[in-house]
């Protein structure tokens, strides 16, 4: 299973992506890329040079943009092909759709991965805790499209009391906070 760090940055950095918001996109990628390790690391580092790619090719710097982007190719040839369950052939596909239209000087019309992290239930984090009104061990489980910033009333399935579920990004990480909602 992809790490919080991971899973967060990707998230984040696709909806900016496919608003074509490449400048945040790429700040949200890098922040992920700062805490993340390994093929994730990597995974990370080619969005960064991908995003930096679009943003210089939009700027009308087509030499430094087809740079960035030979470099995210490269990169990409030392992730494993399948890494913990995620489709690395389908970025890599993405990723060489945009240097064919870049070298063709055709409008760029980059297309988001959707292969990528389609894999069901990847994108959520569990947080163990102990119930802050019967103590036992429970567990939440939050969707990372709730990882911006969230909050929401869930029951105790031990003991039925009511929580107040907080949802918070901090940085390249989650912050889950629990409370007693009948306290
Ligand atoms: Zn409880």
């Amino acid at each position: 299973m992809a790490s919080p760090g991971f899973q967060l940055s990707v998230e984040g950095g696709r909806r900016l992506f496919e608003a074509r918001r490449f400048h945040e996109a790429n700040e949200r990628f890098e922040e992920g890329w700062r805490v993340c390790r390994s093929d994730e690391k990597r995974v990370l580092q080619v969005f960064v040079l991908w995003t930096a790619a679009l943003q210089q090719h939009e700027n009308g710097r087509g030499g430094g943009a087809r740079r960035l982007l030979a470099r995210a190719l490269e990169r990409l040839c030392s992730v494993s092909d399948d890494f913990d369950g995620l489709d690395v052939d389908s970025l890599k596909s993405c990723v060489i759709d945009t240097w064919g239209q870049m070298v063709a000087q055709e409008p760029l019309l980059p297309r988001w991965p959707e292969a990528f992290l389609s894999r069901p239930g990847s994108l959520s984090l569990d947080h163990a805790f102990s119930c802050p009104s019967c103590n036992e061990p429970v567990m939440v489980t939050v969707a990372m499209e709730e990882a911006d910033g969230a909050q929401y009333v869930e029951d105790c399935p031990v003991c039925c009391s009511p929580w107040s579920v907080t949802v918070r990004r901090e940085g390249g990480d989650v912050d889950v906070a629990v409370r007693r909602l009948d306290a």
